[in-house]
């Protein structure tokens, strides 16, 4: 198994790329407007198939799926609870009226994915732990070594739900209340071993034993 970060667009937004030569398949979560840099990486990958998978449907997380769509005809999974954002995409790019965000496309859903589900994607397998509060249906993709004996440390990847020192906003499109969102990862991300590896949509990796005593989010609130 390889994990590639690949960071970029005006949110410095990370895009995750799973891959596994032995299975000839890739997993992309969450592309966004680096295209070419997502791009790039990809080329220097074997692959024959290729799974795009959403923690949630913010533009800075979506906009590229629908070019790796089309590129290599992909399925595309996200939660349910994402649809009413993933709808108002294009809105939203307009809004921002940034260049990487021109001529945005809403990308074909194939497939609903719920909380606490196993997936198995390019050669690894993972579960699915719902966490809203920044976004409806925004979920974390936990690769545990219960699942994946042979990997080193367990990971996850978190999305917009927590950072280094930091949580996700809860005032963008379909956020609830830090008390909502703080309970949710206290709750669903916060038992997990604290060795546990977070690897955020923003921003650098941490880990959940870290974030536990120090994130002055998850500190301040009950
Ligand atoms: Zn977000
Ligand atoms: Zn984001």
């Amino acid at each position: 198994m390889k994990l590639f970060v690949i960071p970029g667009g005006a949110f410095v937004e990370n895009t995750y790329i799973l891959s596994n030569e032995s299975s000839n398949e890739v997993l992309l979560v969450d592309p966004g407007s680096q295209t070419d840099e997502i791009e790039k990486q990809l080329n220097d990958l074997k692959f024959s198939t290729m799974k795009i998978i959403n923690t949630h449907a913010h533009l800075d997380h979506i906009y590229g799926v629908e070019y790796f769509k089309k590129k290599y005809d992909a399925l595309f999974l996200i939660h349910e609870l994402e649809v009413p954002i993933v709808d108002v995409m294009i809105d939203a790019a307009n809004r921002f009226g940034l260049e990487e965000f021109s001529n945005p496309v809403i990308p074909e859903i194939d497939e609903f994915i719920k909380d606490n589900q196993e997936i198995e994607v390019a050669g690894s397998k993972f579960v699915t732990i719902h966490v809203p509060g920044h976004s409806p249906g925004s979920l974390c993709f936990y690769f545990s070594k219960k699942l994946n004996p042979k990997i080193e440390n367990e990971f996850i990847i978190c999305g917009d739900t927590v950072f280094a020192g930091s949580i996700g906003r809860v005032d963008l499109t379909g956020g609830t209340n830090m008390n909502d969102l703080v309970g949710n990862i206290k709750r669903r991300l916060m038992v997990l071993p604290d060795e546990t590896v977070l690897l955020p949509g923003h921003g650098p990796e941490t880990q959940v034993g870290v974030e536990k005593q120090s994130n002055p989010f998850l500190l301040g609130y009950e």
